[in-house]
């Protein structure tokens, strides 16, 4: 699965081997990657490209990151999608958790 982001391909191995579900709505990357909605991409946590690190890079669906877009995490949790699907900060995967917990400080990223 090739990035066009710049990852390196050790974040890039690493977050293929602990995302196996989508970070956001969970579902089964192994089960369920036969549907194009529910195929694995590259995410951003925090909207930010230039922030590569195994932290912020993760694998969503595609529903989810095309949902999420240019919206920052805490916003986008807020929104009809997110509770339609009872995605949540609680909900979320780790990763998503610290990046939340972390980026609390900074009110402004993108
Ligand atoms: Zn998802």
């Amino acid at each position: 699965m090739a990035n066009t982001w710049g990852i390196s391909i050790e974040v890039e191995n690493f977050v293929i081997e602990r995302d196996t579900h989508c970070v956001y709505c969970g579902i089964d990357f192994l089960i369920e990657h036969t549907s194009r909605k529910t195929k694995p991409t590259w995410e951003h946590i925090v909207n930010d490209i230039r922030i590569n690190t195994k932290e912020n890079i993760a694998l969503c669906c595609t529903s989810c990151n095309a949902s999420k877009g240019a919206k920052s995490l805490k916003n986008w949790l807020d929104s009809p999608y997110c509770r339609s699907k009872g995605i949540s900060d609680k909900t979320v995967a780790p990763n998503v958790k610290n990046a939340l917990k972390t980026t609390l400080e900074i009110r402004d990223y993108k």
